[in-house]
């Protein structure tokens, strides 16, 4: 089925091997030569040995590290810092016509040799690029687009950001997008839609004294689900973020001062169906001794060991 073999080249990533053979043999799609979890297992980097056995009927595999776990968590949401979606460099692909390696790895934010900003999104249209091979010419993947791929130099705030830094402001956003997390979900890969601007705005909520204002006001506003609790409880989300941190950053003083501060305003009512926290930072962030957890949380009452990373219902204990 496939007359055409291209080698992988040095610094090229495993997917971009995938859409060139694509690309020579004629097809659109990698989809038209292999299936589509092996094409989706290659994105995330997870090929299954029977996956592999199967494409290595196809085509010649690279060796098997594409299992490699990182030994260093930097993030408590993600465990892996590689991306499942493209990033590229455009003026890279317009010299050479493959994707790099090093691109897939958030740690990476803008190309060396171009001083260009790595690119997730297109400029022209703000679509998310798709692994198609439409890259391999440097073009946008949406088809109703289909412009020319652009970047920018690197915004000099967030150049010099190292890889827990980067994950740092990746978490800080994702609390300006969801003020009122009690608990961090679970994610395999990093989330984000244009990598650079979710980093300039995490980076503004961890050093910007002025945005941390505006959000400990979002937070102690009459939109908060959490307005009718004491003041601990409302800027829960800070102290939630605060403690994943990887770095140190001013925002930490910040949100010990606000808490502080307002210590003594405690509402002695509250009415609310739901407080989900972990286990961990209901002992920890909120002082709720375990004992009372376990004899006051139903979902608790049977368990031998509670593990700390259990989501629990704490509304019936505040108030
Ligand atoms: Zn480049
Ligand atoms: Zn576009």
């Amino acid at each position: 089925m496939l007359s055409v073999l291209p080698s992988q080249i040095v610094d090229e990533s495993f997917i971009s091997l995938i859409l060139r053979i694509t690309a020579r043999n004629g097809f659109t799609s990698p989809y038209d030569w292999m299936d589509a979890k092996s094409f989706d297992a290659v994105t995330k980097g997870k090929l299954s040995n029977k996956q592999r056995n199967c494409l290595s009927e196809l085509i010649p595999l690279p060796e098997p590290n594409l299992n490699i776990k990182p030994n260093v968590k930097h993030s408590a949401l993600f465990t892996c810092t590689d991306t499942e979606s493209p990033r590229v460099c455009p003026q890279c692909i317009n010299d050479t016509g493959y994707l790099k390696k090093a691109w897939c790895s958030i740690g990476y934010l803008y190309c060396d040799r171009h001083q260009l900003t790595l690119i997730d999104v297109c400029h022209h249209c703000g679509e998310k690029l798709q692994w198609s091979v439409a890259l391999l010419s440097n073009t946008c993947t949406n088809v109703y687009c289909a412009k020319q791929l652009t970047s920018t130099p690197i915004n000099a705030e967030i150049a010099e950001l190292f890889i827990d830094e980067i994950c740092d402001c990746l978490l800080a956003d994702l609390f300006l997008s969801n003020p009122f997390s009690t608990y961090l979900p679970h994610q395999s890969y990093p989330q984000f839609t244009n990598l650079p601007d979710t980093l300039i705005r995490g980076w503004e909520l961890l050093t910007d004294k002025l945005k941390f204002q505006a959000f400990v006001e979002q937070l102690m506003g009459n939109a908060s689900p959490f307005s009718s609790l004491p003041i601990t409880y409302q800027l829960f989300p800070l102290r939630l973020l605060t403690r994943h941190l990887k770095a140190s950053w001013p925002v930490e003083q910040w949100v010990d001062g606000a808490t502080e501060r307002v210590h003594c305003h405690t509402t002695p009512h509250s009415n609310i169906d739901e407080f989900i926290v972990t286990v961990e930072d209901a002992v920890k962030l909120l002082s709720i001794p375990r004992t009372l957890l376990a004899n006051t949380i139903p979902q608790l009452f049977e368990k031998k060991a509670i593990p700390s990373t259990l989501r629990i219902n704490i509304a019936n204990l505040i108030g």
